[in-house]
C-alpha cells in the first residue's frame, strides 16, 4: 500500500528555490537526490517532529544532522538563546560564556586542555590541519576513504556525506597540489595505515573515531590505538573529528568512550546547540600555538558567538549521565526495531548503531570500509526513505549518513516509527 502526501507547497517553493540557490538548497544533502525526490521545505519542528510547509508531520532522524540532540526547539536551550539575544547577539570582544564552554569542554574531554572555536565544523578541521602542519613542520595528511571533515580543499579527496551521495571523487575547483597531500587509505585497514606511515611523514592522521559520513562504520578492535601507537610511531600528529561524535556517543565522546587520546580534537553541531559553532583543540603546548598566543594566524567574526555559546551550554547542562543512558536505550530500541522489521519481510539489512547514531545499510552484512559502503542496494535504500517519508517518518536521504536520534524521541515515537517502519518494508517486498 502506498500513501500519498500533499506536497504542493514545497514544490513551489522549490521551484522558486533552484532560480536562486544552486540546487535549490544552502547544502546538498537536503535536496534529496540520492533518493531520487524533491526537497521537503520546513515550516517548524519541536521535540522529535517536523512539519513541513504542507502541513505534513513527521518524525525526526535527521535533526539537523547531529546538533540537536535535545530535539528541536527545546524550551531550556531556547530560553538561553533569548537570554543571550536581548543583551546583544555579537561583539567582537570576549565574553564570560566562552570560558565556560571551553572549561565544561576540558572537563568532559581531559586531552582539550584548550580550544579556540569557529562558526563551522568545516573551519575548526581547517584550522586543527593548520595547527597540525606548522607543530610538526610537515604537510602530507593521512586520511581515511570516506570519511567526510567539511569542504576543506585538501580533505575533498574520497570524501564522505554528500560527496559520497553524488559519486564525486573530489570536486572541481580543489587544486591539485591540495589533493596530493592528502594520502587515502581504506577505513579499518591497519596494515594500509602501517604501509602509508612507512612511506611519509605525516603531519597529521585525521579520522572520524566512529566515521558515519559512509554510513556509520566503527572501528574494529583494537583499530583507534593502532592510529594511536602508527601517529606517535611516525611523529604525526593523530586528530580525531568528533563533530558527530563529540558530546552524542558519551560526555566525553568516541576518545572517552574508546579510551584513546587524540593530540587534536574537532568539535561541532551539538557544541552549538543547534546555532552555527564548533571548535578544534588540544593540549595547551599544541593550542599555544594560535594566535595571539602564538603565530599560527586564526581568526573568526562570529568565532564564540554569545548566542552560540549560549545554545552549546545549556545543551551540555541537560547532558549528565541519566540523559545518555536514556539516548543510549532510545537507539537501541530503535536499532532491534528495525532490525525485527527488515526480518520479518526477509529484507537483507544490516542495522548498525553506538549510542545516539545508527545506520540501516540495505546488504547483509555491515560494511567495514568505504567501499563495502558503496556497494549496498542504494536503490533499495532510496525506495524505503520515500516510503518512509510517504508515512511520516524522516530518515536521512542518504545511506552514506547516520540517523540521529534525539532525547525527544519518546516510546510512542518509536512505535509510530516501527508501523511506518515495517509497512515500508512491505512495500518494497512487494
Ligand atoms: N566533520 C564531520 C565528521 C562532519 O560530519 C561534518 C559535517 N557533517 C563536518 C566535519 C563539517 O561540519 P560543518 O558542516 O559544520 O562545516
Amino acid at each position: 500500500m502506498s500513501v500519498s502526501i500533499t506536497d504542493a507547497k514545497s514544490a513551489e517553493l522549490y521551484a522558486r528555490a533552484v532560480q536562486r540557490l544552486p540546487g535549490g538548497v544552502n547544502s546538498p544533502v537536503r535536496a534529496m537526490r540520492a533518493i531520487g525526490r524533491d526537497p521537503i521545505f520546513v515550516d517548524r519542528a519541536e521535540g522529535a517532529e517536523l512539519v513541513d510547509v504542507d502541513g505534513n508531520r513527521y518524525i525526526d532522524y535527521v535533526c539537523s544532522w547531529g546538533p540537536l540532540v535535545h530535539g528541536h526547539a527545546h524550551p531550556e536551550i531556547l530560553a538561553a538563546i533569548i537570554d543571550a539575544a536581548h543583551r546583544g547577539t555579537t561583539f567582537g570582544a570576549p565574553t564570560a560564556g566562552e570560558i565556560d564552554l571551553a572549561e565544561e569542554v576540558g572537563r568532559r574531554m581531559p586531552a582539550v586542555e584548550m580550544l579556540r572555536m569557529t562558526s563551522s565544523g568545516t573551519e575548526a578541521a581547517m584550522s586543527a590541519i593548520r595547527l597540525a602542519r606548522a607543530a610538526t613542520g610537515r604537510t602530507t595528511l593521512l586520511k581515511f576513504a570516506g570519511a567526510y571533515h567539511g569542504h576543506v580543499d585538501g580533505l575533498l579527496a574520497r570524501a564522505g556525506s554528500g560527496l559520497a551521495t553524488a559519486g564525486i571523487p573530489t570536486s572541481p575547483g580543489v587544486p591539485p597540489s591540495a589533493a596530493h597531500e592528502t594520502i587515502i587509505v581504506d577505513w579499518n585497514d591497519g596494515e594500509a595505515v602501517a604501509r602509508a606511515c612507512a612511506e611519509h611523514e605525516f603531519a597529521a592522521i585525521l579520522a572520524e573515531p566512529y566515521p558515519a559520513n559512509m554510513g556509520l562504520v566503527p572501528p574494529v578492535e583494537g583499530f583507534l590505538q593502532l592510529l594511536r601507537n602508527q601517529a606517535d610511531d611516525n611523529g604525526a600528529l593523530l586528530v580525531f573529528d568528533e563533530v558527530i561524535t563529540g558530546f552524542r556517543v558519551g560526555p566525553g565522546g568516541a576518545q572517552e568512550r574508546d579510551g584513546v587520546q587524540p593530540d587534536l580534537t574537532v568539535m561541532g553541531k551539538v557544541i552549538g546547540g543547534g546555532l552555527p559553532a564548533a571548535a578544534f583543540g588540544g593540549a595547551r603546548s599544541l593550542m599555544e600555538h594560535i594566535a595571539p598566543a602564538g603565530d599560527v594566524y586564526q581568526a573568526g567574526t562570529l568565532s564564540g558567538n554569545p548566542l552560540a555559546v549560549a545554545a552549546g551550554m545549556a545543551t551540555l547542562r541537560m547532558l549528565d549521565e541519566p540523559a545518555y543512558l536514556r539516548l543510549g536505550a532510545t537507539t537501541e530500541a530503535l536499532a532491534g526495531g528495525l532490525r525485527d522489521a527488515a526480518a520479518v519481510v526477509g529484507v537483507p539489512v544490516s542495522v548498525v548503531s553506538v549510542p545516539g547514531l545508527l545506520t540501516v545499510f540495505f546488504s547483509e552484512t555491515p560494511p567495514r570500509d568505504y567501499p563495502a559502503a558503496q556497494a549496498c542496494d542504494l536503490d533499495g535504500y532510496a525506495a524505503w526513505c520515500r516510503a518512509l517519508l510517504a508515512r511520516g517518518v524522516y530518515p536521512p536521504p542518504s545511506q552514506f549518513e547516520a540517523w540521529f536520534p534525539s532525547l525527544a524521541h519518546t516510546s510512542e515515537h518509536l512505535d509510530r516509527t516501527l508501523d511506518a517502519v515495517h509497512a515500508a518494508f512491505a512495500e518494497l517486498a512487494g
